[in-house]
């Protein structure tokens, strides 16, 4: 950044930035052989910090599956669990829209924190206008960038509890071999479609990373939160590209209502086409227990079989 502070709004923008901004993970003490204790806010990034941290970390996540993390509204418990933990691990972005405050009142109390966002390059974000965010939050569908994820709670992992660095760099080093195989397979699951099949029409704009890293055009009913009604003029838009594209599919979400792409179908059909529900994708949570989909890797793997299956 090239800008120099002048007198007190300078003064009051570099203060903004260091309360907005996500702080750096601060170092645990306690005795060694105790498990660092982590709080992660989503599904994808309590799957993450249990991988990285093996045996070393007892993890609680936030939020369930299913769970919408746009208007996820932290209740006390979690205040409490959060405060009490050795490191909180958060997405950023805008994703936990409205934590954003606890975030800042956890980093103002020099509480370790690993937020995405503070070490992610800015240049792999994808820009979103509006919806409160500069970058687009849904980070974690382009696996590229969730490997940075996985090294960025490796690195604040070993920071909180330097002891057991060598441990959280090897399941690090596994996991990046993990996360290439999966990048692999989606690229060829993709390959099976025609260029022009390529088109994934969804509830919510949380696709935009995977589409631009497996080439799919990607169009979302609403913004990038789901803090927001699609309208009626949004509805017909859609519903004409995809009569006149003749996509055969649309695809409802695990965390978000599915009367909105129910809503679109009927509107396509009043278009005189008849397009198919694709089935459902994990947008901004993994799946549950008994899904078949409840990792990070499961979950991905799910979303482009059923993208694949209903576009063919
Ligand atoms: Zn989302």
């Amino acid at each position: 950044m090239n800008w120099k502070p002048k007198g007190l709004l300078g003064i009051m923008l570099a203060l903004l930035l260091i309360l907005g901004g996500c702080a750096q993970p601060g170092s645990k003490t306690g005795p060694a052989e105790n498990r660092l204790n982590v709080v992660a806010t989503t599904t994808m990034l309590a799957d993450l910090s249990g991988v990285i941290g093996g045996e070393h970390v007892a993890v609680s996540g936030l939020m369930g599956p299913g769970i919408d993390p746009h208007l996820y509204q932290a209740g006390a418990g979690d205040v409490t669990l959060m405060q009490q933990a050795d490191v909180v691990v958060y997405n950023g972005l805008h994703l936990e829209g409205k934590m954003g405050e606890i975030f800042e009142s956890l980093s103002g109390q020099g509480h370790a924190v690993i937020c995405l966002e503070a070490g992610l390059d800015e240049a792999k974000l994808l820009r979103w206008d509006g919806g409160g965010s500069v970058y687009d939050p849904h980070i974690w569908f382009n696996v590229s960038l969730w490997q940075e994820a996985a090294r960025i709670v490796a690195e604040g992992f070993s920071q909180a509890d330097p002891g057991n660095t060598p441990a959280y760099q090897a399941n690090l080093a596994n996991y990046l071999r993990e996360l290439e195989a999966l990048d692999a397979y989606i690229r060829a699951r993709a390959a099976e479609l025609p260029a022009e099949q390529r088109v994934l029409v969804t509830a919510h704009d949380a696709f935009n990373y995977f589409g631009n890293a497996y080439g799919f055009e990607v169009r979302g009913l609403q913004g990038i939160s789901t803090d927001a009604e699609a309208g009626t003029a949004d509805v017909s838009a859609l519903a004409d590209f995809i009569a006149e594209r003749k996509i055969k599919a649309i695809f409802v979400e695990s965390s978000v209502p599915p009367k909105t792409i129910q809503a679109l179908q009927a509107a396509v059909r009043a278009k005189g086409f008849d397009v198919a529900i694709g089935g459902e994708l994990y947008s901004d949570s993994l799946g549950g227990e008994n899904s078949g989909a409840q990792t990070y890797i499961l979950t991905v793997r799910a979303n482009i079989d059923a993208i694949v299956e209903a576009l063919q």
